[in-house]
């Protein structure tokens, strides 16, 4: 059931079985075990869901809510979530933090053999530094129409100059990745109103009461 296994040789076709092949072994060899018709797996999706909550830790630290979670095999090396707001930091996507994390955690600046699960589809500098990295896998969940560099807005990975090493699956879980960010840019619209509507009525206040802001024309004093 890992796809980090050996797809290809799963893949094989039944009808051409060594000669060690047994008899008995033809009735039940025709069950393929790999479901073709549904390629985001349970797996692909009990990762994401692990992504999620990497991003609910952005959110809770007021940041835009993207998550990462480096995985191999079906071990979690590493987690990442979305900070450049607190770190005064541009390059502090969440799939950076998850490359920086398992890099240290695995002693190597190459991760090849891992797969990067990410909420958001990664920008082109986090699509260079998943290149770097050696990357096997990256499955994101919501599209970026405006930074996306799976496919979006450029397509990075798609250069075979550039890329060799890394395959992306897009859309896991991709309606609740992207409700998580409708609602963050939903909520800081609605708080920018309120404060914008309680900046006007302050001034509106201090306009009607003349002597708080030029108290030296009608103090009688
Ligand atoms: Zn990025």
């Amino acid at each position: 059931m890992t796809p980090s296994g050996a797809p290809d040789d799963a893949r094989e076709p039944d009808d051409t079985p060594s000669e060690a092949a047994a008899p008995l072994a033809a009735a039940s060899a025709e069950s393929p075990p790999i479901p073709e018709s549904d390629p985001v797996s349970e797996r692909d999706r009990h990762f994401m869901r692990l992504a999620q909550a990497a991003a609910d830790k952005a959110r809770a630290a007021g940041e835009v809510p993207v998550g990462a979670v480096l995985v191999r095999g079906d071990e979690v090396i590493a987690t990442g979530f979305n900070h450049p707001i607190g770190t005064h930091d541009p390059s502090a996507h969440a799939e950076m933090a998850a490359l920086r994390a398992a890099g240290a955690a695995l002693g190597n600046y190459r991760l090849p053999g891992c797969e990067l699960y990410v909420t958001l589809e990664p920008c082109l500098m986090c699509a260079g530094a998943i290149m770097h990295a050696r990357i096997s896998r990256v499955v994101y969940g919501a599209r970026d129409p405006k930074t996306g560099a799976c496919g979006s807005v450029v397509d990075a990975f798609s250069n075979a100059q550039l890329n060799h090493h890394t395959s992306v699956v897009g859309g896991v879980l991709e309606t609740e990745c992207g409700d998580a960010l409708r609602a963050f840019f939903a909520e800081r619209r609605r708080a920018s109103r309120e404060a914008r509507r309680a900046a006007a009525e302050a001034a509106d206040a201090a306009s009607a009461q003349p002597g708080r802001t030029n108290p030296g024309r009608t103090d009688p004093h």
